[in-house]
C-alpha cells in the first residue's frame, strides 16, 4: 500500500525527521485558508497523487502571490494530471499539498527498501537527487551507493557515515545524516515499510537537510498490525478491479493480456500463466481463488474476470483438493447466469467431487470447453482466441 506524499511527511515528522511546513487542501478557497498559517514568499502547490514525476507534468509549482497559489490549485484539483510514471491517462487530482518553498544549494537522493537480493533492508544514496534514479542507475551507476543492514547486529554508526559520504556531507550535515538515518530505519522497521523515498533530500541553502519530497509504501501482509497505517490507504489510487477483489478475499492482479485465469492456489495460478505464454497468448490477470472459495467467491471473480474489456477467453484451472469441483462448477453457472460470458470458456477441473462438476457443467447448457489436463487446458485457451 502506498501513501501520499504529506502524509509521509506527517509520518516522517512524528519520527523526528526534518521536513518543512506544509499543509493539505481538497479545494483552492481551503488551500488559500489554510496556507494563512504557513511563512515564507514563495510557497509550493504539489499535487498529490500516487505517482512520481509530478515536477515533469506540471504538478508541482513554485507561487508568490495568494492568487497566483489559488489559480495553480484550481488548475490542478480535480482534473487529470499525467506524468511520465502514471501512463497516458493520468490521475485525477484530489488534494493539493501547500509547502513552504525551500532555497535549496544541493538536492540529493536518499531511500530505503527490502533488497530481495540479500534478504535485507537496503539504504541507497546518490548525490544525483532530484531526478529520475532509474535514469542515474542506467547511465552512471557509479554515483550510486548501496549499504545494507545486517539484521543481527542492526543499524550502527557505520551506515550514517557511508551514506553521509556518499553523499558529500561533512561536519554538521553528516551528523544530521547520521540522526536522519536513524529514523527512517526505525520508521522503516516499527512501521513494516517496503519503501521509503526521499527525492530529493535537499541540502538548503542555510545548511539544513530537509526532506523535500517523500514516498512510502507498506508491506501489505503486514497491515493487519498497523490500523494508524491503513487509515491512510486512498482506494482512489487504486486499481478498481483490485479494490473490488479484495472486498472478496481474492488475489487478483489485473495484466495486459487476453485470457483471464481463474485458478485456486497461487503455484497454480503462476504455472497456468506461464503456460498460456509458453503457447503464445498473454493472460489478462492473475487471480487465485484461494482453498476454501463459496459459490458467492467464485461468482465475484468471474464477473471480475469478465469486467476487464481486453478478456477475449477465459481459462478455469482448478484443482480440487480443499476446494470442491461442483462448488466451482455451481459458480460458474451462477455467474454465468448473472454476466453475459460471451467469450470461449476452457475448463478444466480435477480432484475432489470432478465427475459432479462435470456433470453439473455439461447439464449447464453453457458453451464450455472441457480439457482434460493444464496442457491441454492452455493449448485450447490461445487456440480460442485465435492466436494458435
Ligand atoms: P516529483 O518527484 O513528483 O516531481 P517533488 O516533490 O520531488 O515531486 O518536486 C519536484 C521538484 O520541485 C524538486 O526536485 C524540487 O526541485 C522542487 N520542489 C519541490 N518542493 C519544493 C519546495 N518546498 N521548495 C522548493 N522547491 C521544491
Ligand atoms: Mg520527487
Amino acid at each position: 500500500m502506498n501513501i501520499h506524499e504529506y502524509q509521509a511527511k506527517d509520518l516522517l515528522k512524528a519520527f523526528g525527521a526534518p521536513v518543512g511546513n506544509g499543509v493539505v487542501a481538497t479545494t483552492a478557497d481551503e488551500a488559500v485558508e489554510k496556507a494563512k498559517a504557513l511563512n515564507g514568499d514563495v510557497l509550493v502547490v504539489k499535487a498529490q497523487i500516487h505517482a512520481g514525476g509530478r515536477g515533469k507534468g506540471g504538478g508541482v509549482k513554485i507561487v508568490k502571490t495568494i492568487q497566483e497559489m489559488h489559480a495553480e490549485a484550481d488548475r490542478m484539483l480535480g482534473k487529470p494530471l499525467i506524468t511520465p510514471q502514471t501512463g497516458p491517462k493520468g490521475r485525477i487530482v484530489r488534494s493539493v499539498f501547500v509547502a513552504e518553498g525551500t532555497a535549496i544549494d544541493r538536492e540529493l537522493y536518499l531511500s530505503l527498501l527490502v533488497d530481495r537480493a540479500t534478504g535485507r533492508i537496503a539504504f541507497v544514496a546518490s548525490t544525483e537527487g532530484g531526478v529520475n534514479i532509474e535514469e542515474v542507475a542506467a547511465e552512471t551507476p557509479e554515483k550510486i551507493t548501496t549499504v545494507d543492514v545486517d539484521p543481527a547486529s542492526g543499524l550502527s554508526g557505520f551506515h550514517g557515515r557511508v551514506i553521509a559520504d556518499a553523499l558529500e556531507l561533512k561536519g554538521d550535515l553528516a551528523k544530521q545524516c547520521g540522526k536522519l538515518i536513524k529514523t527512517l530505519y526505525t520508521l522503516f522497521v516499527e512501521k513494516d515499510a517496503s519503501l521509503i523515498e526521499i527525492n530529493p533530500l535537499v541540502v538548503t541553502k542555510d545548511g539544513q537537510l530537509e526532506c523535500l519530497d517523500a514516498k512510502i509504501g507498506f508491506e501489505d501482509n503486514a497491515l493487519f498490525r498497523h490500523p494508524d497505517i491503513e487509515a491512510l490507504r486512498d482506494i482512489h489510487e487504486e486499481d478498481p478491479a483490485e479494490v473490488e477483489a479484495s472486498k472478496h478475499d481474492l488475489s487478483y492482479v489485473k495484466l495486459d493480456g487476453n485470457i483471464g485465469c481463474m485458478v485456486n492456489g497461487a503455484g497454480l495460478a503462476m504455472a497456468t500463466m506461464d503456460i498460456i505464454k509458453y503457447y503464445g497468448a498473454e493472460p489478462a490477470n492473475f487471480l487465485d481463488v484461494g482453498g476454501g472459495a463459496t459459490t458467492e467467491k467464485v461468482t465475484a471473480a468471474f464477473k471480475l474476470i469478465l469486467s476487464d474489456p481486453n478478456v477475449k477467453g477465459v481459462l478455469v484451472n482448478i484443482f480440487g483438493g480443499i476446494m470442491r469441483c461442483d462448488t466451482i462448477a455451481e459458480g460458474i453457472i451462477a455467474a454465468a447466469k448473472e454476466t453475459n460470458i460471451g467469450v470461449p470458456l476452457v475448463v478444466r477441473l480435477e480432484g475432489t467431487n470432478v465427475e459432479r462438476g462435470k456433470e453439473l457443467l455439461s447439464q449447464s447448457g453453457l458453451d464450455i470447453i472441457p480439457a482434460d489436463d493444464l496442457d491441454d487446458a492452455a493449448k485450447k485457451a490461445v487456440a480460442a482466441i485465435g492466436v494458435a
